[in-house]
């Protein structure tokens, strides 16, 4: 398996240390795939995105699926990330995605986003899923003073373009709403979203999927893709599976040589979280941080922190070039530097969990799903930016349509697979590049 990080990052065996896992341990364990089976779509990877593929093939549209995982469900992205199921899932900005795809385009992406999010809530009820949600929408803060009339623009132009309900939030008003912190000067609230707990919400929806009949394998990495009359064969370690169609879903641990021609196609970046221990309610009113709506801040490297249910303050940043374990350590340690001056009064707070994971970055910064034209009954849908647990879910759906026929509702834009970087072996050279980049606007701003 060919990928741009350190091995530790990408092996199974090595146990992912969040705090989510601990917070659920006795979800029941898919199979491993043996033997030869035939279907009508095969999935690459058991994430929010193939799982909710599998879901919609089978329920909506009642077609076999199979999810093949490497490792268990929700190993990747999927079972530890930050839990903002929150509209997002492209790097581009607005106005640049106006100018580059007109309008309507753009605002057809937009409502997707805000789609996502209800599609989440929606599959949420109806197959009763537990997964810990709190807060009401999501807040952007602006972390330096000079950035509040940035951000109240932001929010009018929101308003104007694509009619969105964004409300500018005072400095005073935040405290009042419960989010206080001397990093932070104003905000912006989107009532659109919440937080969940990832790894509860991956596993039920892969119990949904499996309810509605699609066959899910754990520790079964396709490690061999070929073609035989007409059909797609994937091999791995112990079994084979024949598919008419085949969705890519792997994200940021899609290996370079998973197809001969999908290598050199996305870029894996480093995201961390670091989460304490439950804290009492003295010690949050010390800070005065009592809302449990997920918020980031909007630095190019942006940190995003949220209060759990039990009192627990989980807080996250991207960043990092390396997986290897000393340089993640160093990751590590940065984001809880952050953590503590987000939050002097909570400077003796223990951290009990810290960890990281990978996310899905395209060439041309925005998310990929559809049909693959030069590769006859090859699907994609990945590259959702650091913003994939509403936008996986919907891509999931998105593809399983793509396949099967239903509402469309993808711009032009984002169905085309994601395009090649140019000398794609200078990817972390890009990565370096851009975070240097970043680093020194975010010191500037
Ligand atoms: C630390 C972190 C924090 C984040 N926070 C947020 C957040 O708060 N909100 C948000 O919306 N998004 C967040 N994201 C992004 C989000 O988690 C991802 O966009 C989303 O989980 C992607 O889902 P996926 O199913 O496409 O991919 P993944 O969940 O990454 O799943 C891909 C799967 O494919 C499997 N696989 C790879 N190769 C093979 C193979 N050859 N055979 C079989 N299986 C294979 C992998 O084992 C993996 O489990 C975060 C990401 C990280 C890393």
């Amino acid at each position: 398996m060919k990928h741009l990080y350190h091995p530790s990052a990408l092996d199974p065996a090595n146990p992912v240390k969040s705090w989510w896992r601990d917070s659920k341990t006795d979800f029941p364990a898919f199979p491993q795939l043996e033997g030869d089976i035939e279907t009508e779509v095969a999935i690459i990877g058991g994430g929010y995105t193939g799982l909710s593929a599998a879901y919609h093939l089978q329920r909506d549209h009642g077609a076999s699926a199979v999810v093949l995982e490497r490792s268990y469900v929700g190993w990747g992205a999927s079972g530890r990330n930050g839990g903002f199921c929150c509209m997002g899932s492209s790097k581009m900005p607005w106005s640049k995605m106006i100018d580059k795809f007109g309008l309507e385009e753009t605002r057809t992406f937009w409502r997707s986003q805000k789609a996502s999010v209800e599609l989440v809530a929606d599959i949420v009820a109806r197959e009763n899923l537990d997964i810990d949600k709190t807060g009401t929408g999501e807040i952007s803060l602006a972390h330096k003073s000079g950035l509040v009339e940035a951000l109240k623009e932001d929010a009018d132009f929101m308003a104007k373009t694509f009619g969105a309900n964004e409300i500018f939030v005072s400095k005073e008003e935040l405290v009042e709403r419960g989010f206080s912190s001397p990093e932070l000067h104003a905000g912006v609230a989107n009532p659109v979203g919440f937080g969940l707990n990832p790894w509860k919400y991956v596993n039920g929806l892969a119990a949904a999927a499996a309810k509605a009949g699609a066959k899910i394998y754990a520790n079964s990495e396709v490690i061999n893709w070929t073609r035989e009359g007409g059909k797609h064969v994937l091999v791995t370690p112990r079994g084979r599976v024949r598919a008419d169609k085949v969705l890519i879903a792997t994200a940021a641990y899609t290996s370079e040589d998973l197809h001969q021609d999908f290598g050199g196609r996305i870029l894996p970046a480093l995201s961390s979280i670091v989460v304490t221990r439950p804290m009492s309610q003295n010690e949050l009113g010390a800070q005065g941080w009592t809302n449990t709506t997920p918020v980031y801040d909007i630095r190019y490297l942006l940190h995003y922190f949220r209060l759990l249910p039990d009192g627990r303050f989980m807080f996250g940043g991207r960043g990092g070039l390396s997986a290897e374990p000393g340089a993640l350590d160093r990751q590590l340690a940065n984001i809880e530097a952050c953590f503590r001056a987000y939050y002097p009064a909570w400077r003796h707070v223990e951290i009990t969990h810290r960890w990281a994971g990978l996310l899905c970055l395209a060439f041309d910064l925005v998310p990929h799903v559809g049909a693959w034209e030069e590769q006859p009954g090859t699907y994609f849908a990945l590259c959702y930016h650091g913003n994939g647990v509403a936008m996986g879910t919907w891509s999931g759906r998105a593809a399983a349509r793509a396949m099967m026929g239903g509402p469309e509702e993808r711009p032009g834009f984002i169905r085309r697979p994601p395009p090649r970087f140019p000398l794609p072996f200078l990817r972390p050279f890009y990565l370096r590049g851009a975070y240097i980049g970043y680093g020194i606007k975010d010191a500037m701003k």
